[in-house]
């Protein structure tokens, strides 16, 4: 059995590495907005080339705290893609504004910047592009089309830490990007973890107001906020898995570039890496009309798979809307992706075994 992801062999040759982090704070004592915390939000705003990092709860938080931070409320609307994880979408509705979705561009499933262009209305206020999967959404004419329009622009970053578009790294493009460290992200956290990148002042400090009470100082609460802190035993453990995340990386892209070599040719959607970007393989999701079919024979043959994500988030009963006469690119897509195994830990021989099985299923489906 190759498994789609097994996180357990990341944490056995860290666990040493990991406990003794954990130990540190143990030690300290300090567990909320510590020495740990600063210190992994100092180092990931270095990488993304911005100023200021703040560390919340989750990355879902770190997109209401953005949305709240810019003043996005009732009546307001946000641009957001008709294909991502719920949250892009969702945490817009939380603010209580309203999402209004936009459709992606076939190759990247990213925002398509003609129908960003279209969408927007004098009531615009932000725009949410998510780099999905880990290739950075077309992020320079994002901004621009937002500037000349007076909105801003929200980067979902949770799928692609690490990843750049002309050389700059994404989270350094907007006004504000948001990470995830769900434990099966590209920098995991054991447990739940988010933080925001900015290189606004004001932005950062409305943050770090809001995600702890509206609190600007010694029980001074002035403005309603929310309880969500990144904790120093979550940091702790960030810090020890960023020293790998560079070589997790290059893991990622060798091994995207193995599987582009070995399938191509084959009657089967690859990923797109648009010669502007530096995709970090997140995932490495492959697209087929028969999906399903797909799936199934891989799982016969051994193959662990997984669909990201198997509705458009338009026609999730949260949205309920008729994704295919509104948004037929996020549609199709939600019928014919498929994510292959892609984490580094993964072994050579494994490897093998995925190009195997993919051809030979390829071969019962094809007509
Ligand atoms: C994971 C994810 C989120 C939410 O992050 P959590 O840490 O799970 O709350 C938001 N957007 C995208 C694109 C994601 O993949």
């Amino acid at each position: 059995m190759i498994p789609f992801l097994d996180l357990t062999r990341q944490h056995h040759e860290l666990r040493a590495e990991l406990l003794s982090a954990v130990a540190r704070v143990l030690d300290s004592s300090r567990f909320v907005l510590g020495a740990e915390g600063q210190a992994l939000e100092a180092e990931l705003a270095r990488l993304a080339g911005v100023r200021h990092g703040v560390g919340v709860g989750s990355g879902t938080d770190a997109l209401r705290l953005a949305l709240a931070a810019l003043g996005v409320g009732p009546g307001d609307e946000v641009v957001t893609p008709a294909f991502s994880f719920v949250a892009s979408a969702s945490t817009i509705m939380m603010a209580g504004a309203r999402p209004v979705f936009v459709d992606v561009e076939p190759a990247t499933l990213a925002l398509d910047p003609e129908a960003l262009e279209r969408a927007l209305t004098p009531r615009t206020r932000a725009i949410v592009a998510v780099h999905l999967y880990g290739h950075p959404a077309p992020i320079d004419r994002i901004v621009a089309l937002a500037r000349a329009h007076g909105v801003a622009v929200i980067e979902d970053a949770a799928q692609a830490i690490g990843a750049a578009w002309d050389g700059h790294p994404v989270g350094g493009w907007g006004d504000v990007a948001c990470l995830s460290f769900y434990p099966t992200k590209n920098l995991g956290a054991c447990g739940d973890a988010g933080m925001l990148l900015t290189d606004r002042d004001d932005l950062a400090d409305a943050v770090r107001r809001l995600r702890h009470h509206g609190d600007a100082g010694r029980y001074h609460h002035v403005e309603l906020g929310y309880c969500s802190r990144l904790d120093e035993v979550q940091a702790a453990m960030l810090r020890v898995k960023l020293r790998r995340l560079e070589e997790w990386t290059e893991a990622r892209r060798g091994l995207a570039a193995r599987y582009h070599k070995a399938l191509a040719g084959l009657p089967l959607g690859l990923p797109v890496e648009n010669p502007r970007a530096r995709h970090i393989y997140h995932l490495f999701t492959v697209r087929h009309p028969r999906r399903d079919a797909l799936a199934a024979r891989l799982a016969e043959l051994g193959v662990g798979t997984m669909v990201h994500y198997p509705r458009a988030v338009p026609e999730q009963p949260l949205f309920g809307e008729n994704a295919e006469r509104g948004w037929p690119q996020a549609w199709r897509a939600a019928r014919e992706v498929l994510s292959l195994p892609c984490f580094p830990e993964l072994t050579d021989a494994e490897a093998e075994g995925v190009v195997a099985a993919v051809r030979a299923a390829l071969e019962r489906l094809t007509p």
